[in-house]
């Protein structure tokens, strides 16, 4: 679901410190050499506390007058330090998004903290990462829930996502599985679990996984029954699945579900031996020996 993603190598506060060296001559010069020091501190803090909002208090000063600092978001100047910064993390060069774990690029940068109630972390790389526009569209301004307690995974500071920590459990019948339920892994601490739950349902996950997992497995029985007719190790071939797929994202939603098929031995069971549906091949054998395009002359 979430992807660790590694911090962006320009440092925050090395970045904003250069920000500030950069106004001196700006419009904003007066503004940025008066708030420079408490930025300074502000940005320190919010490394400090991982980005937590539990912890991160707002600023009245940059709610009061956000207009300097979102500008530097909404019109970097060219060559500036932070435009350098904003653009390389834009360069899409993920393959899935790191808060829901979907296939494709994302296409947005969000602010773990929103820029309306932290105007001071707009450019700040650390409070930036890629998202896709359906998180977007969940997430919005949303920090805190009800409890004052942080909703959102962050993809540079919550290491436990490292390791998969999703699972899927497969109701029967496994040709056409009535109920598919979404599960945390065993062996999370109570507050990671908790923390897991609220970003699932924060970013709606759960609809949004079981729609994909749905269309996925009816694919799977009909390449296992394929793999069967082949002669071929079920087992093998899903694992290899799974392999792949890992190498994208351990909470990719491919490497949950076939991870999740393996670990299950009625499934496999069902997969390796049982009676599968009856399938017509639409996938001839020699696919991959197709004519390529202008050669046949
Ligand atoms: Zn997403």
């Amino acid at each position: 679901m979430v992807m660790k993603l590694d911090l962006p190598e320009q440092g925050s506060v090395e970045l904003l410190k250069q920000i500030i060296v950069e106004r001196a001559n700006g419009v904003n010069a007066k503004f940025f050499a008066k708030i420079g020091d408490e930025w300074t501190e502000r940005v320190q803090a919010f490394i400090d506390a991982a980005g937590n909002p539990e912890l991160i208090k707002k600023w009245d000063e940059s709610v009061a007058n956000p207009t300097p600092f979102l500008t530097l978001y909404n019109s970097p100047a060219e060559g500036h330090a932070h435009q350098i910064v904003l653009s390389a993390m834009r360069e899409k060069k993920l393959q899935i998004c790191p808060s829901c774990g979907e296939d494709g690029t994302p296409h947005t940068l969000d602010h773990y903290l929103p820029k309306t109630d932290f105007p001071h972390f707009s450019v700040i790389p650390a409070n930036l990462s890629p998202m896709c526009d359906i998180c977007q569209g969940h997430k919005l301004t949303e920090t805190l829930d009800k409890h004052d307690r942080r909703i959102f995974i962050h993809p540079y500071f919550d290491q436990f996502v490292e390791n998969r920590v999703l699972r899927l459990v497969i109701g029967k019948p496994y040709e056409a599985p009535r109920n598919f339920e979404l599960l945390a892994m065993d062996g999370l601490s109570p507050n990671l679990k908790a923390l897991l739950l609220r970003h699932v349902t924060g970013l709606q996950l759960q609809p949004r996984f079981i729609h994909f997992v749905k269309e996925m497995h009816g694919h799977l029985v009909r390449t296992v029954a394929n793999i069967r007719a082949l002669d071929q190790n079920v087992v093998h071939q899903i694992r290899t699945f799974r392999k792949l797929e890992a190498g994208r994202g351990k909470n990719g939603w491919r490497h949950i579900y076939f991870a999740s098929v393996l670990k299950d031995d009625d499934l496999m069971e069902w997969l390796v031996n049982g009676k599968l549906p009856e399938f017509i091949d639409t996938v001839p054998d020699n696919e991959d020996e197709e004519t390529a395009v202008g050669s046949a002359r």
